[in-house]
């Protein structure tokens, strides 16, 4: 049976009005979902008794159970069982501004990035769009907190799920569902051109983060398999365009990786790439994992290649780490429990 968490405000009104019901019993609906959030049917008591029946009948609304929790400081990881025994996980990072959680998008992933332990297990399949909302709803409610920030940057390429990952947004988002500010919310991609060209045409304000990793095509060939479809080159073109038809910026991903991309050189090149274009790079020092052989850049490198950036007038950071003491750190969800 299909989770109520899967419709979008009007594919409920639509719904409603097949059954020759009201347009506004969709909004009831959704407020009882996302604004007093409960989790059955039978508690929505301005509803009559007969379309609860209805709604029983036609829809579920949880699908998944919180198998495990890892807690470090400011940082717990969640692993879920979907309803087909999958399992995915959340990590939720607690801020100074607020609790922002990191969602995923798949069951394994097929972009085949060489130094990301989540590519190592093939996609199974995509998550439904009421698998993304859920993974906040339950995660709010075991915690008694508010989630205020929403990153999808988990397990999975979300560009690749691009239908489910729309209409999640729009739930989100919508002031009748929970509400999230369309700038607290941001997708994170490896650079499928035309899913960037297609969610720059979309009436949400969602940050867009990039995983370029690279400078050139000869290094994000030889890390991203994507990049020999999808070329650097093309890329930030389309960035470009998103810039000026979004007049948002742009946020880089760049992992720091001994001896590959962690050069002065590499800097130097990648000020040049990046120079015309409104954007703001985020450097990440690298969570080596047992599976892979990439080593994290020592700290005198990673902090040269800041300086060399900020020489240059790009706007750099170097990133705060989370949770690698419990394997929350990217790329390497799920990917241990199944070892
Ligand atoms: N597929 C999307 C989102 C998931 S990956 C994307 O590529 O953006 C989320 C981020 O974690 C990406 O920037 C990815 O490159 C990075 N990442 C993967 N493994 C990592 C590791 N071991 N250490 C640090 N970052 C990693």
């Amino acid at each position: 049976m299909e989770s109520i968490y899967n419709k979008t405000l009007n594919e409920l009104e639509t719904y409603f009005l097949e059954k020759k019901d009201k347009k506004y019993r969709a909004t009831q609906v959704f407020e009882w979902l996302y604004q007093k959030k409960v989790s059955s049917f039978t508690q929505m008591s301005n509803l009559k008794k007969e379309v609860i029946e209805e709604l029983n009948q036609d829809f579920c609304i949880e699908t998944m159970t919180v198998e495990k929790v890892e807690k470090d400081i400011d940082v717990s990881k969640y692993l879920f069982r979907l309803k087909d025994n999958e399992k995915i996980e959340a990590v939720l990072m607690n801020h100074h501004y607020g609790n922002s959680l990191c969602i995923s998008t798949q069951v394994g992933c097929n972009m085949g990035c060489k130094f990301c332990e989540s590519g190592r297990l093939k996609k199974v399949r995509n998550l439904e769009t009421s698998e993304l909302v859920e993974q906040i709803l339950q995660i709010e409610h075991l915690c008694q907190t508010r989630i205020s920030h929403v990153v999808v940057m988990g397990i999975g390429e979300p560009f690749d799920n691009y239908d489910h990952l729309v209409k999640f947004i729009e739930i989100i988002n919508h002031p009748k569902g929970l509400a999230l500010g369309s700038r607290h919310i941001t997708v994170s991609t490896c650079g499928i051109i035309p899913k960037i060209k297609e969610f720059m045409t979309l009436p949400y304000q969602v940050n867009l983060a990039i995983s370029l990793h690279a400078p050139n095509n000869e290094i994000r060939n030889s890390i991203m398999p994507i990049n020999k479809v999808y070329n650097i080159n093309e890329l930030i073109k389309t960035l470009k365009e998103y810039v000026d038809k979004t007049n948002r910026r742009v946020t880089f991903e760049y992992i720091l990786l001994k001896g590959i991309n962690d050069r002065e050189q590499d800097a130097i090149e990648l000020a040049n790439l990046v120079r015309d274009l409104t954007c703001y790079i985020n450097l990440i020092p690298y969570n080596e994992t047992n599976n892979l052989q990439f080593k994290r850049s020592d700290y005198e490198s990673i902090t040269k290649f800041y300086d060399i950036l900020k020489k240059n007038k790009i706007n750099a950071t170097i990133r705060r780490e989370f949770g690698s003491k419990i394997s929350a750190a990217c790329g390497q969800l799920r990917s241990k429990k199944e070892d």
